[in-house]
């Protein structure tokens, strides 16, 4: 209510805010409009107000007074996040972390930082240093480590390193609980996946040690192939070949390549092509590799800064993105493909909705094993024709994250909260008010009948 805002504004002082309903109304919103069905349901959900804490003492203030007077909470990074992770449901507080931009510390392979850090500012600090961020999504120049962590899944790196998942990604994190006497708590090891990709509803993070990886010169390629098929078929011996050192390798069909602008040229009419990011030293070992399968149509240096559009920008959500901006009747599937008959698997679930999808997908490695992770692109008839495809998907044994729910559960692939996170929502917020509505497993403990 009105008073319960007031009061909360009284009890936070000086730590920067605004009301006006216009900031606040834009800040309410991610990239959730990929999905025709969330940008239905989330048209108009909005923050009361919007707090940007400077420091984790601010936190811990604004935390404390969420608790008292029972506002709900939602912290957000950059807001580049594709399912409403950082849309308010139900009002109350945006918490802006993208303040908070220290690096605590650094020593060789990791780094320990405030969760504001945009990823490529992180990389700019490191790089000099011979070290930068094992993985990054596609939205690197944009979006926090934290939003990253709380919400993402892995990108450029995850060739390498696997997801943000695979036990190692995430050192440590520490996070502020969201009661009257909020706690700071360090989780290290197996204890961080507590907050990974819980979307904020099991602490704000206030801190986060991930490891590094060598910083190598990247080249970053376009390589164009007949056919989708051939892409992936090099694609895959590229991944499998160790002795190449790369960080990027994503076959896409046509013809999502005649929407890539900029990048049309070193795209041939009716051809698949492959982007690819690989460490200098190992760029004559990849072009042996490749022979004359396809041909390397654009060959430079890769740079998050230096005036043009890095390729990662074309490859994971981004592709999407690239023909979004030209037909907004698209939009795309989160899928896992199983490691085993990969390629066939992959050629079977494209040639199945011939017009309807475009194949692109992301080698990955996965528990070890690699795989392809997908984001193909698929043109939207109705909700029910989205859920048969989806179906299809999972009895090809395809794994799919739903991107058009709003809740964890339902677009993890398991369709079911972390029983580790579940539990540990009960301990840092008892009362439900981060992110409500987000784990919809979660019942508050003032609405059970012991409460
Ligand atoms: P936000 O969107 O602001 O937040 C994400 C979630 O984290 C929200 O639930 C928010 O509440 C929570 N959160 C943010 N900060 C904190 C904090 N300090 N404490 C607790 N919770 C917090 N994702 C990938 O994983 N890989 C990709 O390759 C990728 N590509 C993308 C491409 C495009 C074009 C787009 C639009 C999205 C893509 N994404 C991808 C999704 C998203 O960009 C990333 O996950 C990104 O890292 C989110 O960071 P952010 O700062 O924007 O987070």
């Amino acid at each position: 209510t009105d008073g319960q805002l007031v009061d909360f504004r009284d009890a936070i002082g000086d730590i920067p805010l605004t009301a006006d309903p216009g900031i606040v109304r834009r800040r309410s919103r991610d990239f959730f409009w990929y999905s025709p069905i969330l940008n239905q349901q989330l048209a108009g959900k909005t923050a009361d107000l919007l707090v940007t804490p400077r420091d984790e003492a601010d936190v811990i203030r604004v935390a404390a007074a969420c608790a008292r007077f029972g506002i709900p909470l939602t912290p957000r990074g950059a807001g580049t996040g594709n399912y409403g992770q950082a849309v308010p449901l139900a009002g109350g507080v945006l918490l802006d972390l993208s303040e908070m931009t220290k690096i605590e510390w650094h020593k060789p392979g990791v780094v320990r930082v405030e969760p504001g850090s945009v990823m490529a500012d992180l990389d700019a600090a490191l790089q000099p240093q011979g070290w930068e961020l094992r993985m990054h999504p596609s939205t690197k120049r944009k979006a926090t480590i934290g939003g990253f962590i709380a919400g993402g899944s892995g990108g450029v790196g995850s060739i390498g390193y696997g997801g943000l998942r695979e036990p190692g990604n995430i050192l440590a994190a520490r996070i502020v609980t969201l009661e009257n006497e909020p706690r700071v708590l360090e989780l290290r090891g197996d204890a961080a996946q507590k907050i990974n990709r819980a979307y904020g509803t099991t602490g704000i993070i206030t801190s986060l040690e991930p490891p590094l990886a060598p910083a190598w010169p990247w080249i970053e390629m376009i390589v164009a192939f007949e056919s989708f098929g051939e892409a992936m078929a090099f694609g895959y011996d590229a991944a499998l070949a160790d002795g190449i050192v790369k960080k990027l390798l994503s076959p896409i069909a046509w013809p999502l390549p005649s929407f890539f602008g900029e990048m049309r040229d070193a795209c041939p009419e009716g051809q698949a092509v492959l982007i690819a990011m690989v460490a200098a030293p190992s760029l004559e070992s990849f072009k042996a590799l490749l022979g004359h399968r396809g041909a390397i149509t654009l060959e430079r240096q890769s740079s998050d800064r230096a005036g043009q559009v890095p390729l990662y920008e074309y490859t994971w959500n981004h592709t999407t993105l690239q023909m979004l901006k030209t037909d907004r009747g698209v939009t795309y599937l989160q899928c896992l493909f199983p490691h085993d008959d990969l390629l066939a698997k992959v050629a079977a679930m494209t040639n199945r909705f011939p017009g309807e999808i475009h194949g692109h997908c992301e080698f990955i490695r996965f528990g070890g094993r690699v795989t392809a992770s997908a984001l193909p692109v698929l043109h939207y008839t109705t909700p029910e024709r989205l859920d048969e495809i989806i179906a299809i998907h999972e009895a090809g044994g395809v794994m799919v994250a739903n991107p058009h729910v709003v809740t964890l559960e339902d677009g993890s692939r398991h369709k079911r909260a972390d029983a580790d996170q579940l539990g540990f929502k009960r301990e840092v917020d008892p009362k439900g008010l981060l992110n409500p509505g987000k784990m919809r497993s979660f019942i508050p403990v003032s609405a059970t009948p012991q409460g």
